[in-house]
């Protein structure tokens, strides 16, 4: 047995430059982007995953794209429910997907209120510092997706190489109403709109 994927990985990105690409991520919004926008979801039994997210994130997966959420969760700092809960609903979230060959590598929360210090909230890029330090990752070979401007600029400031809005959630609502403050991103509908926009741009770039 090979130890640890991670050396694998460098070993054929050594060798192989096409696998150079399995230290790219993407890091997803999980409320109106993967599952359906809820205020203040705290419950598994609320969980309403979108049919696209499935097989959007399966085929980024399969492409070697490293998964990981980033959630702004201030219902925590606002008393309304628990980080326990926030975990059973990442759980339960993360027990769907991985029915269809779906895994994350991290879930990075941010619990505070919008005006309370915090380490990651979103429009921060920290989460994604964070995750390229601990696994290696390529900012600028990798992609940020959501349905706020604050995942938009989330990317933007980590500079990753494109953030792009979904039409669910929040999305529609943002590209109709402020066209100008997101004319840096790709929009698309939704997940599966955003795997092949991705998977689309890796193979016009090898041609
Ligand atoms: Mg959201």
């Amino acid at each position: 047995m090979l130890g640890g994927g991670k050396e694998f990985n460098s070993i054929l990105a050594i060798f192989q430059p096409q696998f150079a690409g399995m230290n790219r991520a993407i890091f997803l919004d999980r409320d109106g982007t993967l599952i359906a926008e809820k205020n203040y979801l705290c419950r598994p039994e609320d969980v309403r995953i979108f049919p696209a997210t499935p097989i959007g994130l399966k085929r980024l997966g399969d492409a070697g794209f490293k998964l990981f959420i980033v959630s702004n969760q201030s219902g925590v700092g606002r008393g309304y429910f628990t980080l326990a809960d926030v975990e059973n609903v990442n759980q339960h979230l993360c027990r769907e997907l991985a029915r269809g060959g779906v895994r994350f590598e991290r879930i990075y929360i941010a619990p505070e209120k919008p005006d309370e210090p915090s380490h990651g909230r979103k429009p921060s890029p920290q989460f994604l510092f964070d995750a390229r330090g601990e696994f290696g990752l390529n900012l600028a070979d990798s992609f940020m997706i959501g349905d706020k401007l604050s995942d938009l600029e989330c990317g933007w400031n980590a500079g990753v190489k494109k953030s792009i809005l979904v039409r669910t959630g929040y999305g529609a609502e943002l590209e109709r109403e402020a066209p100008e403050q997101i004319s840096r991103a790709v929009v698309v509908d939704d997940l599966q709109g955003a795997a092949d926009w991705i998977l689309g741009s890796l193979s016009s770039l090898n041609e």
